[in-house]
């Protein structure tokens, strides 16, 4: 029997398994390939690994874990996870059933992408969310940013460390007008009316179309597209959720254990604070916690 399962083998789950491997922990590591910045060329902010292709990063990440002979890589989904603590068994798409005394869950989340045609082709690398991730090369261009909840409103005073030209695309949401003329004081251009498409070339936006007819010229589009759990694991194994800005999380406590004694959880399916810094720093304290709780 391994002794910890890590599901989602990605910036959360690699940095688990290199804390477990480091404890000469046995250790399964399954994944399926699939990061959810998979989408841009580069990432940003994360210590030593600036500028650096997530694929690059991961790759490094599995080849330092690859000499940890008591850590097993698997390319494989994880579609069933039943049990309790010193007895779970995950069973992978291909039929195999690992048992494990602890479940470390990593997997993710997804983005669902709205249904407006040129949004996915941008995503990543002209529509993004994050100012900190994507900010910086883009300072002094021409937001957009895309409504998306009564914060949206917000937001502008924040993205003005980078940049004074700021659109806010209310999409056929209705502002309150004294939020309207706030934002307006402050420079931002409000444009109604619910948006047809966006306008590019590989991925690079020109515009945004509007139903109407109207072409708003921007040069980067921030968004914030609804997003859930990359895996429905957690339901099966019934550990508690939380809401959160996001939707809903894995609630864990400051140990990133869940509310089933055995099972933790690190990353963005657990944090809604969306980073590459975030979800390293949570699996490796994750992995940290399991691996005592492993101590008799
Ligand atoms: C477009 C974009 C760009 C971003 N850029 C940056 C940036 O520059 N800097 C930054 O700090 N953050 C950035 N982020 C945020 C960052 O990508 C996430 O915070 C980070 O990927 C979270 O890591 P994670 O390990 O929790 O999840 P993920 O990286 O999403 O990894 C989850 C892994 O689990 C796997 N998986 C899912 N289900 C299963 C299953 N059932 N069985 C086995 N494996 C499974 C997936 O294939 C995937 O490999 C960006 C996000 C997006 C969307």
């Amino acid at each position: 029997m391994d002794d910890v399962i890590v599901i989602g083998g990605s910036f959360a789950g690699l940095a688990a398994a290199l804390q477990l491997g480091r404890t000469r922990r046995k250790v399964v590591v399954l994944d399926t390939g699939l990061p959810r910045n998979r989408y841009a060329a580069h990432a940003h902010g994360l210590f030593g690994h600036d500028n650096r292709s997530p694929g690059e990063i991961l790759d490094l990440a599995r080849a330092q874990l690859a000499l940890y002979p008591n850590v097993r890589t698997l390319k494989a989904r994880a579609v069933r996870a039943s049990g309790s603590i010193d007895n779970f068994v995950v069973v992978t798409e291909g039929g195999e059933a690992l048992p494990a005394r602890r479940l470390l869950l990593s997997y993710g989340r997804t983005d669902h992408f709205p249904d407006v045609p040129g949004f996915a082709e941008c995503w990543g690398k002209s529509v993004v969310s994050c100012p900190y991730c994507h900010g910086y090369e883009v300072a002094g261009k021409h937001w957009g940013l895309l409504y998306h909840s009564p914060v949206s409103v917000h937001v502008p005073p924040l993205y003005n460390h980078w940049t004074d030209r700021i659109t806010l695309f209310t999409d056929g949401h209705d502002l309150p007008r004294d939020e309207r003329q706030t934002l307006e004081q402050r420079g931002v251009v409000v444009v109604d009316g619910p948006i047809a498409s966006l306008a590019h070339t590989s991925g690079e936006l020109a515009a945004v179309v509007m139903a109407d007819g109207r072409s708003v010229a921007i040069d980067t589009l921030f968004a914030h597209p609804r997003s859930t759990p990359s895996s429905n694991l957690h339901e099966a194994l019934g550990v508690t959720m939380a809401a959160s800005s996001v939707g809903e999380v894995i609630k864990t406590d400051e140990n990133h254990q869940t509310s089933l004694p055995g099972v933790y959880a690190a990353g963005d399916v657990a944090n809604p604070m969306s980073s590459l810094t975030v979800a390293t720093h949570a699996g490796a304290m994750a992995a940290i916690q399991a691996q005592q709780s492993l101590i008799v």
